[in-house]
């Protein structure tokens, strides 16, 4: 394999962000910012004197909340959520190392999707750092079920999801999509996925808090039998697509990447969560192996050399 695909890498420079969280409707700026090797992805807050947080793990055992979006506790009361499409985008790039800073209590939500964050990441580029990349490898399949819906991770060879939905809307219905990862196959097939909401939920929603920041600008609307944003669908199966953008997002609060096969019928964030504590919960259920121990090899952004912007090698992907 690539040596290099062997590497841990983080962002080049500091990337900023505007927006409004889509739950609080509120203004926030995040920051993404570069990190050490093997400090894996970490997140503050910017309090309101200026001050930041101590940086928190974005990993599973800190979540708070699940409900309509991952929230993660940073101590003292305080907490970030949203954080699923900023760390898809991350995870989905390849990203092994970074700081996610913001000043308010929930990520902005951009356009619905992790695009912007990735055309953001792309623009500055990666830095290749001297360690190995490590990964989680699944030894034994590890199976969370609520009713009929699922998640599983399964020893494969390979870094593979196989995700499935089903609503009971004649828009969504039932869309499958198998995904072999490599951070182009991301660029190219996930990331421009933005999240969606039913219009006969938004009004409970709205009264209890939650979706207050929504709109056509940053969230597919579905009516019974219709699409209401005017542009349409970025892509006919955009429903799975964005549930496998949210996906890579909840599985990197494994800590470091997964190497197997994760597969969920019906899912969400919390069996997400759940398929994860279960894996942890049984150290005979994975181990932690070095990339040049796998078997894995992929046109990846991080083959490029040190230094070099990726921006070029991403232009041809649109
Ligand atoms: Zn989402």
């Amino acid at each position: 394999m690539h040596s290099l695909s062997a590497r841990q890498c983080t962002i080049a420079s500091i990337v900023n962000f505007s927006g409004i969280g889509v739950h609080s409707g509120l203004p926030v700026n995040l920051s993404i910012e570069p990190a050490a090797s093997n400090s894996g992805i970490k997140i503050c807050r910017i309090l309101d004197d200026g001050s930041r947080s101590k940086p928190s793990d974005v990993h599973y055992s800190k979540i708070l909340s699940t409900n309509l979006c991952t929230k993660i506790d940073l101590g003292n009361s305080i907490s970030a959520a949203t954080i699923e499409h900023v760390v898809s985008a991350l995870s989905g790039l390849g990203v092994d190392n970074a700081l996610i800073a913001l000043n308010g209590a929930e990520c902005p939500i951009l356009d619905g999707s992790a695009m912007p964050f990735v055309q953001a990441i792309v623009d500055c580029g990666l830095k290749i750092l001297p360690e190995k990349r490590k990964y989680i490898k699944i030894l034994r399949s590890v199976r969370v079920r609520n009713n009929d819906a699922f998640a599983v991770l399964e020893p494969y060879n390979g870094r593979a999801l196989d995700l499935e939905i089903d609503f009971d809307s004649p828009v969504i219905g039932r869309q499958r999509m198998i995904f072999d990862w490599t951070p182009r196959q991301y660029v190219e097939d996930v990331a421009k996925a933005r999240t969606f909401g039913f219009l006969t939920d938004a009004k409970a929603l709205r009264q209890s808090g939650h979706a207050l920041g929504s709109s056509l600008e940053n969230s597919i609307a579905v009516d019974d039998n219709e699409i209401l944003n005017p542009e349409g669908l970025r892509f006919d199966d955009e429903f799975v697509r964005h549930k496998l953008l949210d996906a890579i997002g909840d599985l990197a609060l494994g800590g470091l990447p997964i190497y197997g096969k994760f597969r969920s019928f019906k899912g969400g964030h919390g069996l997400n969560a759940l398929v994860l504590s279960s894996l942890f919960a049984n150290e005979e259920n994975f181990e932690i192996a070095n990339a040049d121990e796998l078997p894995l090899d992929f046109d990846a952004l991080d083959d490029l050399p040190d230094g070099l912007n990726v921006e070029s090698y991403l232009r041809s992907v649109g």
